[in-house]
């Protein structure tokens, strides 16, 4: 009986609050930016490709929807195709916490309805964006401790030069 009235208090209380309903689509929500929603692949600042296809997200993916191919260039690893089942995907986010370089990244997007399954494969050229995404400023290959593009060992931002372990010796 109690628990009646309370909740026809509670129900009078809310003729009174503010109505949440929006008129979507002429009114769009407001979503977090942490809003996992599509998946895109991002650019670092210098515009290049950030995906060094190193296979990590397709490892941690829970639902196998990730397929990627690395290119057989020698010097730089990218992706020849990158291929995401998204009617399979769940959002989990597992993918962009792997990433090294945050080249995938979940974006607060939810307008992905199709009528055919088949539409939901995105390829490389639907993911891949010309910007940096949530992370505008972060390039792995200034910052990685590997020689890249004319960068040697120890010439990296914030990075020590290599100690010489003979050097350690009593
Ligand atoms: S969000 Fe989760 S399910 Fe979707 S591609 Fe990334 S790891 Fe896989
Ligand atoms: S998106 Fe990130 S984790 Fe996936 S292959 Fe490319 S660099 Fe590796």
């Amino acid at each position: 009986m109690t628990s009646a009235i309370r909740t026809l208090w509670l129900t009078f209380l809310h003729l009174f609050h503010k109505a949440e309903t929006i008129q979507y689509p002429e009114q769009q929500p407001y979503l977090s930016p942490r809003y996992r929603g599509r998946i895109v692949l991002t650019r670092d600042p210098d515009g290049e490709e950030r995906c060094v296809s190193c296979y990590l997200c397709a490892a941690v993916c829970p639902v196998d929807c990730i397929s990627l191919q690395k290119t057989a260039e020698p010097d730089k690893w990218t992706p020849e195709h990158f291929r995401i089942n998204f009617s399979r995907c769940i959002f989990c986010g597992f993918c962009e916490e792997a990433c090294p370089t945050s080249a995938i990244q979940l974006i607060p997007d939810f307008e992905m309805s199709e009528f055919s399954r088949q539409n939901l494969v995105y390829e490389k050229e639907n993911l891949l964006i010309a910007g940096t995404g949530k992370v505008p400023d972060y390039n792995f290959y200034r910052v990685a401790g590997v020689n890249a593009f004319g960068k040697d060992k120890g010439k990296a931002l914030n990075e020590s030069e290599p100690v010489d372990p003979r050097g350690l010796l009593p």
